[in-house]
């Protein structure tokens, strides 16, 4: 570095998945990096026992993987080993329990059920080990001066502090202060959608097996899903042998729900075969004690304010949880982000001027690839939300399914199921969505001419054996004539 040259200093605010894998990211490319979370530090044993019974866990696939497997480290195997595989659904159909099993993916790939805060954990273990980490707990933003390169907090002691970055990068959630303080800098489109589904968390413990030792409940090795068409509940494995369900349903449900008689008889009519491996007690305590999270899609365009500053993660696209994507994409900003750093040569260097060179033009790009991907993939979260409390359990859904399925065992790259593509690969989410367009095209076509030469044979071998088929009706007849008499 020249004496010119300054090292470049990034500001992450938000220290959750995202901000904290970023922060990883930016140190080893030789960036000083400023991490600033609102929170307390989490990993604190007074902040872990408050989280007790609270945390939730998430699917993990291909494409939050291939950025843990990005950094070099050995984050992709550490939290794969604290994960449980889930291989299908299993979806609860009826009031007796009867359960089907559908595969993810034909050649068994699988998604991965982490628990969040360990994830959490074990990221910002790794942001803090790098020298040229700085966190900052209990900071949270409240103004950003993005063209004189500044950010202000308010620490939780009621302390102002102001602190100066090269550039400073929103990573806090779907309710972002870092993008309302672009949005007064620039021409951002922005859309936020709240669906009037709400969710409610509960736990499922573990049973004990003939040898007393403790064990799952249900299958671990599914996503357990009991679609109720407006409704549904859902279970997710821990490793520590318990499940934790999810009830979806219409804010007006839960709030017709008053007394412990009505949430009782609610599930013996729709989750009946859940009621004794929650435990009544705890369903009750749960519903009741537990709070009612809501559900909304963030959509904005573009993701960059010239080199100052730019959204990722939920910031930029949160998304409706029912694809299990949410974490997933934010893991792939970060590596989109780094891969178009290194296209445009991004050094961490300011120049005299105090200019990163050719950032503007990095981040430019960026927002030109990232921002369509994100659109795309907050719109199929919100079409997976009916799939899976309505169509998983359709005819044509299924018979769809298997025929996209055989067809991919015989011709892997003619078509690739869309779960595959957005689950097991790191495809941009926008051509997966195009590709899958094209794909049920053909699919229709296939199903449509395979009904009407089954129909045109069907009609045809009935003409040409109408007397034989005609004789052998009336031979029927008479027969059961003959039986009842
Ligand atoms: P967050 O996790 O929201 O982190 C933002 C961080 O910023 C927080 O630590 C917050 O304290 C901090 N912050 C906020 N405001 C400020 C401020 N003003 N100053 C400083 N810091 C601030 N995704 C999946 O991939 N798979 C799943 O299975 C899945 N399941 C889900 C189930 C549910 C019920 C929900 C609600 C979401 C699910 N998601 C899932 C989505 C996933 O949780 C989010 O996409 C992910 O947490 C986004 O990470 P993030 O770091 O961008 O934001």
């Amino acid at each position: 570095m020249s004496s010119e040259q300054n090292q470049a200093v990034v500001g992450i605010v938000g220290g959750g998945l995202v901000g904290s894998l970023n922060a990883i990211y930016f140190a080893q490319r030789g960036w000083k990096v400023e991490l600033y979370e609102l929170r307390p530090d989490m990993r604190l044993p007074i902040h872990r026992e408050s989280r007790r019974g609270k945390s939730i866990n998430l699917a993990l696939s291909e494409r939050g993987l291939s950025a843990l497997r990005g950094t070099g480290l050995n984050l992709e195997k550490t939290i794969l080993k604290a994960s449980v595989p889930m291989k299908a659904r299993m979806v609860h159909i009826g009031k007796n329990g009867t359960q089907m099993s559908q595969a993810y993916d034909v050649n068994g790939q699988y998604i991965n059920a982490v628990d969040r805060a360990k994830l959490n954990e074990l990221l910002l273990d790794e942001a803090q080990s790098l020298a040229n980490v700085t966190v900052y707990f209990e900071h949270r933003l409240i103004a950003a001066d993005f063209d004189n390169n500044t950010v202000e907090f308010m620490t939780s002691n009621g302390e102002k502090k102001t602190y100066r970055n090269d550039f400073i990068i929103g990573a806090d959630g779907a309710y972002s202060k870092t993008r309302t303080q672009m949005m007064r800098s620039m021409r951002m489109d922005y859309n936020q959608e709240y669906i009037d589904t709400g969710y409610c968390e509960l736990s499922m413990p573990p049973v004990k097996d003939l040898d007393g030792k403790p064990t799952f409940a249900l299958d671990p090795n599914h996503l357990h899903i009991w679609p109720r068409h407006t409704f549904m509940l859902i279970a997710l494995p821990n490793p520590d042998f318990s499940f934790t369900c999810t009830l979806f349903m219409p804010f007006q449900m839960f709030e017709n729900i008053k007394t412990e008689d009505q949430l009782m008889s609610f599930f013996s009519e729709n989750f009946n075969d859940s009621i004794r491996l929650i435990g009544e007690d705890a369903l009750k305590s749960d519903f009741f004690g537990n709070p009612r999270g809501s559900l909304v899609t963030v959509k904005a365009s573009p993701h960059n304010y010239k080199d100052k500053s730019i959204i990722i993660g939920d910031a930029a696209h949160a998304m409706v949880p029912f694809y299990g994507q949410g974490m997933n994409c934010g893991f792939q900003d970060v590596e989109v982000l780094h891969q178009i750093l290194d296209k445009h040569h991004i050094k961490p260097q300011t120049n005299k001027d105090g200019v990163i060179v050719g950032l503007e033009k990095a981040l430019d790009d960026y927002s030109k690839t990232r921002v369509k991907d994100a659109h795309a993939i907050c719109d199929l979260a919100m079409y997976n939300y009916y799939e899976m409390r309505h169509a998983v359990t359709s005819f044509k859904f299924l018979a769809r399914k298997k025929l996209e399925g055989a067809i991919h065992s015989v011709f892997p790259r003619l078509i690739i199921p869309l779960y595959t593509m957005v689950s097991f690969s790191t495809l941009p989410y926008s051509k997966a969505i195009d590709r899958w367009h094209r794909q049920t095209h053909w699919l229709n076509v296939a199903m449509m001419s395979t009904t009407i030469v089954a129909a045109t044979t069907a009609t045809f071998v009935g003409f040409r054996y109408r007397d034989h088929f005609m004789s052998s009706v009336t031979h029927v007849v008479d027969s059961v004539k003959k039986l009842k008499q």
